[in-house]
């Protein structure tokens, strides 16, 4: 039912946690902003309860938006692809990345770690279409886990070198001492 931008609007770390938060009683249902009123009338209806405002102190519900990397000044630093939930961005390091368009939920989240502020949100120019978002749901939520993935994969693999690297250093150590010793006992005299 929520739209699965996986914006963190609501205050939650994307929308699974946010729906959780909701059927735990512990958040209202009216804190996400890119589903707006209608997904608020559709919680409403699926608890039978009456539907309240969008609370605007989470955002207001624009209509759709897309990120477009100002290409001739990116430095391809990669910070933003790390950053977009959905894998909606292309590039490789040092290289010019690009936002995928048709992948782009328009949710920002890119813009705050590029370095050099060169990318820009634009309109797409079409309306907001409820249909359209429920049709779009299932595949956001699918890269969305694959994204979530991928970056779990990358911090062990970076939390296992970290790990071999200190092992690294320990046994040198060792090794340096346990000469050292072997150098001391041999120049001892009989
Ligand atoms: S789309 Fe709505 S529920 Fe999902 S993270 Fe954004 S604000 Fe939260
Ligand atoms: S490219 Fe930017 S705005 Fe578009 S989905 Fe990714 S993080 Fe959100
Ligand atoms: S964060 Fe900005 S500079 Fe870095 S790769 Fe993305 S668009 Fe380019």
């Amino acid at each position: 039912m929520l739209p699965q931008t996986q914006c963190g609007q609501c205050g939650y770390s994307g929308c699974r946690p946010y729906a959780d938060a909701i059927a735990r009683g512990e958040a209202p249902f009216n804190q996400c902003p890119p589903g707006g009123d209608e997904v608020i009338a559709e919680i409403a209806a699926l608890l039978g309860i009456s539907a309240i405002p969008l609370n605007t102190a989470h955002g207001l519900t624009t209509l759709p938006t897309v990120a477009r990397i100002k290409e001739s000044e990116c430095i391809g630093c990669t910070l933003c692809l790390a950053a977009c939930p959905v894998d909606a961005i292309v590039g490789a390091r040092k290289l010019m990345h690009t936002v995928i368009a048709a992948e782009c939920t328009g949710c920002a989240l890119c813009l705050p770690p590029c370095p050099v502020d060169c990318i820009v949100m634009e309109l797409t120019g079409a309306e907001r279409d409820r249909n359209q978002q429920r049709n779009d749901a299932p595949q956001l939520r699918e890269r969305f886990h694959a994204h979530q993935l991928r970056h779990a994969k990358r911090e062990q693999l970076r939390r296992d070198r970290a790990a071999s690297a200190a092992a690294a250093r320990k046994k040198t150590i060792i090794d340096k001492a346990l000469v050292r010793a072997k150098v001391r006992l041999a120049n001892r005299k009989p």
